[in-house]
């Protein structure tokens, strides 16, 4: 269990290192750590945001434990300079095509959800965004129309395999939990959507036992603030997820709660919190790093194999909470060490 530690800039260490603090305490035989400088903080020290020894290291161990990028003092840099290109380069150059964000709401923080509590305590699912395709990475440009006019264009498109692929991570993940998965998708206007549909109804073949449904993703949208306990596992393309995962994450409360695991067709993975460097807080304490902590969790169940190890720091986190540790975030005054205290007590 080779793990790499990217944690960045802003609150990224910050919340590392609580993380770190609470895999060690698990104990578990074999687990090693390295960490290695990504981000504004890679730049100022080497010149670039993803050096080539931090792209080794994560390619060489068996998961990625990340924090954020993303520094104010790197804004006027090169596009291609700028922190946030170390993870976008970490995505491309791993072919980390799925990524997944969990969104369930902890019952000691329904206040902090947009929605009712009554509502909001409903949620308990998983998003499976497909991260590598459609029209974020299609043909894209802007031109002239015969009138003189500016015309921007994007071009949508999955071939079957992007599709298969993805679809396949949507059914496995069902399989671990409720056995429903809801594909979403604009059959009724795409033909992307039309080819996503048929894609993901011959996979299901393979899935006999998880029960399958489809939905436009105008309709999803409503129904996510509406009844979102109706869901289990979303699968679906990399625009419509952009948005509904980020939907669906707000639903379960703060940014800080929120983590997420990008995964390549050997369940070899990076693990984040959802939130940035948050550089208004960084250097404060304030930072929650529960997000993290999460994150770390997921990193066990989905590519180490310890999903027993991943149960109990999820329960942890949740013992935490219900004994009253509380961020700023959550509305409260302990400071990010103190949350990994109460987490590492639980544990
Ligand atoms: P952000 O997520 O960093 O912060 C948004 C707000 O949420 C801020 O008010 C912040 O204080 C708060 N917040 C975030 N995480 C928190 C936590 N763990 N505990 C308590 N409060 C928390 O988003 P932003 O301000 O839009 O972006 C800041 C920088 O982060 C930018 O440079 C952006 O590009 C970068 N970013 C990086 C990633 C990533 O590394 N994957 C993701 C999003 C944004």
């Amino acid at each position: 269990m080779h793990i790499a530690l990217l944690p960045g800039d802003g609150i990224g260490p910050e919340v590392i290192a609580e993380a770190r603090r609470v895999l060690e305490a698990l104990a578990l035989p074999g687990m090693v750590f390295e960490e290695a400088p990504v981000g504004g903080a890679a730049y100022k020290a080497s010149g670039h945001p993803l050096p080539q020894a931090t792209l080794d290291l994560a390619k060489r161990a068996d998961a990625i434990l990340f924090g954020a990028v993303g520094d104010p003092d790197c804004d006027a840099l090169e596009r291609h300079l700028r922190p946030e290109q170390a993870i976008l380069g970490l995505r491309k150059e791993l072919a980390l095509f799925a990524n997944l964000r969990p969104a369930k709401l902890f019952p000691e923080l329904a206040d902090a959800s947009a929605l009712r509590p009554e509502v909001a305590s409903q949620i308990d699912m998983v998003i499976v965004r497909e991260l590598n395709g459609d029209v974020y990475f299609g043909e894209k440009g802007m031109r002239t129309t015969a009138e003189g006019k500016r015309e921007g264009y994007d071009i949508m498109s999955y071939n079957e395999d992007e599709v298969c692929r993805i679809a396949r991570v949507g059914f496995e993940t069902a399989m671990a939990r409720g056995r429903k998965l809801c594909s979403v998708d604009k059959a009724n206007v795409l033909e992307t959507s039309q080819l996503w549909r048929d894609v993901v109804i011959e996979t299901a073949k393979e899935f006999p036992e998880v029960e399958l449904s489809h939905m436009y993703v105008d309709n999803a949208a409503m129904q996510l603030v509406r009844n979102p306990g109706q869901f289990d596992v979303i699968v679906t393309g990399n625009l419509f997820g952009d948005i509904l995962s980020d939907q669906a994450s707000m639903c379960a409360g703060s940014i800080g709660m929120l983590p997420s695991a990008s995964l390549d067709s050997n369940q070899k993975g990076l693990y984040e919190p959802i939130h940035g460097s948050a550089p208004d807080i960084a250097g404060q304490g304030k930072a929650n790093p529960l997000a993290t902590i999460l994150s770390a969790a997921m990193m066990l169940r989905y590519s180490l194999g310890q999903s027993e190890a991943a149960d109990r720091i999820e329960t942890a986190v949740a013992r935490a909470l219900a004994g009253g540790a509380r961020s700023p975030d959550l509305g409260g005054t302990m400071n990010t060490r103190e949350m990994g205290d109460a987490v590492l007590a639980a544990l």
